[in-house]
């Protein structure tokens, strides 16, 4: 089985949700590991942020802001009556949830909860995007296998059994989505893998399914040779060692293998 994950952008507008749907149905079986769309992170940190500094009302308008936006991203998004029915009432849930936190005293959970929000929304919809358009996707939560123990690293043996177990029950699906970045904690309390960890999330469920590839998909045409966000000019690199390629990631490049642009030999 293959892995694929698509970061914000892929997933950050109708058109690039488009684009991914199209890459994900080729008729194989594959689990797709999703990010929040593109600025959603940052508004719910931001909106963490504000409760922990007290500030409730300029939470509460950036919790109407991201609501506005998913109004919108359903409206554009979903046609199927039902489909955009169950959403909306997905969303509204979320609000909910993310108001909830407003009224809470301020801690760690407060903010684990308002951030993990994201990938919960990306991945709903997107699921239900992919079963209006007449694909065969299930949506599986990652709070069902994605755990870390106590020094916050993945818990192997309950992520490889609580997985399997659940592929296993899931049989029938041709594509699996699932939550990038969110999981739970030793106590059972929802958490998170850092920014940017949706990219572990997906190599950490290549490693307990024994996945043939997982491939990090994002929004440049490959593995540059310098971080085009401050460099000028940068160009695709054809081929990579494994070693060249770690040590990129080390000082910080993105790694991305985009058929048939750029191929990570490992
Ligand atoms: P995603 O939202 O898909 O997780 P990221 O923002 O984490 O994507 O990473 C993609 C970005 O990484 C690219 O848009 C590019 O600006 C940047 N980047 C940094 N270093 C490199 C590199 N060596 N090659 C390609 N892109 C790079
Ligand atoms: N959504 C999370 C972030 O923005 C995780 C990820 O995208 O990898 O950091
Ligand atoms: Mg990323």
């Amino acid at each position: 089985m293959l892995v694929l994950k698509f970061g914000g952008t892929s997933v950050g507008s109708i058109e690039n949700m488009n684009n991914v749907r199209s890459i994900i149905n080729d008729g194989t079986q594959k689990i797709v590991v999703l990010s929040a769309m593109s600025g959603t992170t940052n508004a719910l940190v931001e909106i963490s942020e504000q409760l922990n500094a007290g500030d409730r009302d300029n939470a509460l308008e950036l919790i109407e802001e991201l609501l506005v936006k998913y109004a919108q991203v359903i409206e554009d998004l979903l046609q199927n009556k039902q489909l955009k029915e169950e959403v909306s009432k997905y969303v509204l849930s979320v609000y909910e949830t993310l108001i909830e936190q407003t009224k809470s005293k301020y801690n760690e959970l407060v903010h684990n909860t308002i951030v993990a929000q994201g990938e919960l929304l990306s991945t709903f919809i997107f699921s239900r995007f992919l079963i209006q358009e007449g694909i065969n996707a299930v949506l599986l939560p990652a709070l069902d296998f994605m755990r870390v123990d106590q020094q916050h690293e993945p818990d192997s043996f309950y992520i490889q059994q609580n997985l399997n177990r659940i592929i296993d029950d899931n049989q029938q699906a041709d594509i699996y989505i699932t939550q990038g970045f969110i999981c739970l904690d030793v106590q059972g309390q929802i958490s998170n893998l850092q920014r940017g960890g949706s990219d572990y999330t997906a190599s950490i469920i290549g490693a307990a399914i024994q996945a043939e590839e997982v491939q990090i998909w994002t929004d440049i045409d490959g593995f540059h040779n310098n971080d085009p966000r401050y460099v000028e000019n940068t160009t695709a690199i054809q081929k990579i060692s494994f070693d060249e390629a770690a040590e990129l990631a080390y000082f910080g490049a993105k790694i991305c293998i985009h058929k048939p642009l750029c191929r990570l030999e490992i």
